[in-house]
């Protein structure tokens, strides 16, 4: 029986999870669960599967929330450290890191540290501090397991002798697939008009808003390009993106003899979760057997980098190494939370973007304080170009 702590335990991949740990109470145990607003929804969880710990955001969620389950033998706490405690407890074999944003960096660090079987959905917090964590994960000899669907795939078609035997598997390229998100064929000149729920109208998957924003704008694979450098150890020219709409092909090895190892499935996240929850057992997911009969033409293209320039910010972030990720991950969060907010358009998101990478210099990323300063200053930038456009969309 191990032991589960689920960090974001109300959002989409926090409930996919719990959905697959609930098929299979012979070998999973939820140890603790976290929430940062959601109380009623974080309540029903406690009853259902009865958590040593749960934690919330801030004091007065703890009270409501302590409140609902005071029958519960579940003890409450809110803040980071709490975070970083049930992630890292004795009592926990696996965490599951689902919190979206930089929020989830210091929690998820601290299960590596611990030397926790991680799953990792919190892409944010790689991609802030990819060499910090690598190294991390390593030195305390944690298992870092890939939950985003493409990196779940490329996980699969590797060999399991990858990153033990330097240079002899052969890999070519690692194929990115991306769906294009929503504004894959829309005209151009009509994007700086969409609103925030067309943006979150995905044509595959339900996500959270942020990655669905993501998504749309195509950050989400740019983000996933310096996610899959720091877990597969690939430079950005060994990387490609390739569009595909349908989603069912999840992501491709290239191999140097040419053969192309893919992962296919029905696009549902609780496939990659069962596939990293039981590594390298297999279990019941309850997603649906994929039926190649009944489907369309798959088809694959290039990207287009100026339908998406959020895609080539993200690859330029990468080849320029150091804090630069971490102040295009952070300018990024400004910009999509101003943009649900109406607060700018959704073609400010890349501008307010350049202009944070613009004004805030990037430089070594030798220690998380390091990373954290950055990710404030990239904050700052961003939020002044937000202000100056929202006050330009008033007048
Ligand atoms: P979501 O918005 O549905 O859920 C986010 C969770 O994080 C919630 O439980 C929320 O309570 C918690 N949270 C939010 N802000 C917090 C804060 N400041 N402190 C502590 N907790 C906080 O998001 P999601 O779609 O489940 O995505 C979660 C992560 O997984 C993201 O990093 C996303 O990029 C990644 N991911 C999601 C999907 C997907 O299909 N949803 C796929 C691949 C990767
Ligand atoms: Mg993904």
């Amino acid at each position: 029986m191990q032991g589960i702590t689920i960090l974001g335990a109300t959002g989409s991949i926090g409930a996919s999870t719990l959905d697959v740990v609930a098929r299979h109470p012979d070998r999973y145990r939820v140890y603790a669960l976290s929430a940062h607003a959601r109380v009623e929804e974080l309540a029903a969880a406690c009853r259902q599967f009865r958590p040593q710990r749960a934690v919330v955001g801030s004091p007065e969620a703890a009270a409501r929330l302590a409140a609902l389950i005071a029958d519960l033998p579940t003890s409450v706490e809110y803040g980071e450290a709490a975070l970083c405690d049930i992630a890292s407890s004795a009592d926990t074999d696996i965490v599951m890191a689902a919190i979206v944003g930089a929020a989830g960096l210091a929690p998820t660090l601290a299960a590596a540290r611990a030397g926790k079987k991680i799953l990792l959905a919190n892409k944010e917090a790689l991609v802030m501090s990819g060499q910090l964590f690598m190294d991390a994960v390593r030195e305390h000899k944690a298992t870092l397991l890939p939950v985003d669907s493409e990196h779940n795939a490329i996980f699969q078609a590797l060999p399991s002798s990858y990153g033990r035997v330097p240079g002899a598997c052969g890999v070519a390229k690692i194929l990115l697939t991306a769906s294009g998100g929503p504004f894959l064929n829309r005209a151009v000149e009509t994007l700086g008009s969409v609103t925030p729920d067309e943006a979150c109208k995905h044509p595959n998957w339900v996500m959270g808003r942020k990655i669905s924003v993501d998504s749309a704008t195509m950050m989400n694979k740019g983000l996933e390009v310096i996610e899959a450098h720091w877990l597969f150890g690939a430079p950005a020219d060994q990387i490609d993106v390739v569009i595909h709409p349908q989603s069912v092909i999840h992501s491709m090895v290239s191999y140097v003899d040419g053969s192309v190892l893919a992962q296919l499935g029905n696009p549902d996240m609780r496939t990659p979760i069962a596939n990293a929850l039981a590594y390298p057992d297999r279990i019941d997911s309850g997603v649906a057997q994929l039926d190649l009969t009944q489907m369309a033409a798959l088809q694959f293209f290039a990207p287009d980098f100026e339908r998406f320039p959020c895609l080539a910010l993200a690859f330029d972030a990468l080849r320029a190494g150091g804090t630069a990720p971490a102040l295009l991950n952070a300018a990024n969060e400004v910009a999509v939370q101003a943009f649900l907010e109406r607060r700018i358009g959704f073609r400010d998101i890349d501008r307010v973007i350049r202009h944070a990478l613009d004004v805030v210099p990037h430089g070594p990323a030798p220690s998380i304080e390091a990373v954290l300063d950055q990710d404030a200053r990239a904050r700052a930038a961003a939020n002044d170009a937000v202000s100056t456009i929202a006050s330009g969309l008033q007048r």
